[in-house]
């Protein structure tokens, strides 16, 4: 940990940057679902206490991409569950799921497309279809035709996820559940109306906070979580990299998501994803990481009786990572010939290269194949496309080497106060531990750390929350 607050970073920021390394500036809270909270309140107290904390730390998190924006091409981290009730989350979640397999379950082309009377069927499992009067039909046959854009009468899981979402004001009733009656006999279980408000201002927070970030040019870095809330920041995320990663111009865009290669369904989403970016036109910016919750993953998809959701072992989820990043890096080279394009597009694509790749890895052999690969296909160390992250104060002798050659990396700089961050220190002492026993150094640090602080917590100090960044820590920074 940098340290509790925002300011408390700046110097750890300015050191890297004298080497050479950008920042990026990570509050580590993050929220789980805790079961046992819920017993004692009332579901209007529940909703109003999610609510509070949300909103109090989208104002850290603001200060956080105000801290990040001092300093040149940084990016500030963001965690949703932070900014939501887990619940909701997990809810939402599990809805898109069930959306998703209805859609699965009905007979695809070889295009993986159905058909208009296919998609009917479809929008019929919706819980809030049966409660538009009179029009239901009508409703249908436009929502077809706006997902229909090829206009060839058929329409596949990128087009309906797009244009059936729980993200558009037209579209979000059709996930309500009105009444108990429609609650019981819907495939799709929906949402309250309640919780369909609290998933509006969901989206206010984060379209506040990417209104902030494109205001000061500061990337944000949206982090991968559980499986079972990873639908809904997924959905979430490509709805605001819509909106935003056209906004800054050539080769800047503003939000990066996370892909969680462990997972054995995680090249299938990013190659979905791509489509999808090529056909609404915006920049795919993605960070692939390998993951950092098997342990607990894999626990809870064993006590649920759950089909486990990791790839079979390491080398499987190494060669994942390593499809992952060629994937990613051939479209980049691709895009480097000028017009060339894979899928019609609803929306013209950007002029510069419309995937932009992130390697956070300690893995050294992962950071050289990159490199290698990198010059395979021509791609210049400082292109702009392909960037290293790395934690602090983990693999630093990899980080200062990448920086010296020119190659664009960035060091996660975590802080927060210490009674949200120890879930975060104890994934990384799990990691460590588990993983990385030729690196028993960095963990004895973290337990070092998670002692140091605790003990300065027992000796009366304050736990702050991060308070707005003095004009001093700004200027200096500027240097
Ligand atoms: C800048 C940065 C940001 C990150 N952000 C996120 C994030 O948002 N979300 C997230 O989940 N992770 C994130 N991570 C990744 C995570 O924190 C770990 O650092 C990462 O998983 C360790 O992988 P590695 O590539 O560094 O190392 P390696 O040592 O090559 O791989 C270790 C990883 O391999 C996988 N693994 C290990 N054993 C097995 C097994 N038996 N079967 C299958 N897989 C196995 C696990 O994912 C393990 O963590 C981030 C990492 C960095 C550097």
């Amino acid at each position: 940990m940098s340290g509790e607050t925002a300011e408390d970073c700046v110097e750890t920021m300015n050191n890297f940057k004298s080497s050479g390394i950008g920042s990026i500036l990570n509050l580590s809270v993050e929220v789980d679902l805790n079961e046992s909270e819920l017993a004692l309140q009332t579901p209007v107290e529940i909703r109003k206490r999610f609510n509070a904390n949300a909103d109090s730390v989208a104002r850290q998190i603001s200060t956080c991409i105000l801290t990040a924006s001092a300093l040149a091409k940084s990016f500030a981290d963001i965690k949703i569950t932070a900014l939501s009730s887990p619940f909701l989350l997990q809810q939402v979640s599990s809805n898109l799921t069930a959306f998703q397999t209805a859609f699965g379950n009905l007979p695809q082309d070889q295009n993986g497309k159905i058909s208009k009377e296919e998609f009917g069927q479809l929008a019929n499992l919706l819980p809030g279809i049966s409660c538009i009067r009179g029009s239901q039909n009508a409703v249908v046959e436009q929502l077809f035709q706006e997902a229909d854009q090829d206009q060839d009468g058929r329409v596949d899981w990128v087009d309906i996820a797009y244009t059936v979402s729980l993200n558009r004001d037209e579209t979000r009733s059709l996930f309500a559940i009105a009444s108990k009656t429609n609650a019981s006999s819907a495939t799709i279980p929906g949402h309250s109306n309640d919780d369909l408000d609290d998933y509006r201002r969901l989206l206010t927070r984060i379209e506040t906070l990417c209104d902030q970030a494109a205001a000061t040019q500061t990337r944000l870095m949206i982090a991968a979580e559980q499986t079972y809330f990873q639908p809904a920041i997924d959905n979430l995320v490509l709805h605001f990299q819509e909106h935003f990663n056209r906004a800054l111009g050539p080769d800047e865009p503003l939000i990066y998501n996370t892909y969680q290669m462990y997972l054995k369904d995680a090249l299938d989403r990013l190659c979905r994803d791509y489509t999808r970016s090529q056909r609404n036109g915006f920049i795919l910016a993605a960070k692939l990481v390998r993951g950092a919750y098997m342990v607990s993953e894999r626990k809870r998809a064993h006590e649920l009786g759950l089909p486990d959701p990791i790839c079979d072992g390491i080398h499987a989820t190494h060669a994942s990572f390593d499809a992952g990043v060629d994937f990613m890096l051939e479209r980049i080279a691709r895009g480097q010939d000028k017009g060339a394009k894979e899928v019609p597009s609803r929306l013209p694509l950007p002029a510069c290269s419309s995937v932009v790749l992130v390697v956070a890895s300690h893995n050294k052999d992962s950071v050289i194949r990159t490199c290698r690969r990198m010059q395979e296909l021509g791609l210049a160390p400082k292109s702009s496309t392909v960037m290293f992250g790395q934690l602090t104060g983990m693999c630093d002798q990899v980080s200062y080497t990448l920086a010296r050659y020119s190659y664009e990396i960035y060091k996660c700089v975590p802080y927060g106060p210490i009674h949200h961050t120890v879930p975060y220190l104890i994934r990384r002492a799990q990691e460590n531990s588990s993983v990385l026993g030729g690196v028993a150094v960095e963990c004895s640090l973290i337990v070092q750390e998670l002692r140091a602080r605790f003990v300065a917590r027992l000796s009366h100090a304050q736990i702050q929350t991060a308070p707005a960044v003095s004009a001093s820590s700004t200027t200096l920074m500027q240097q």
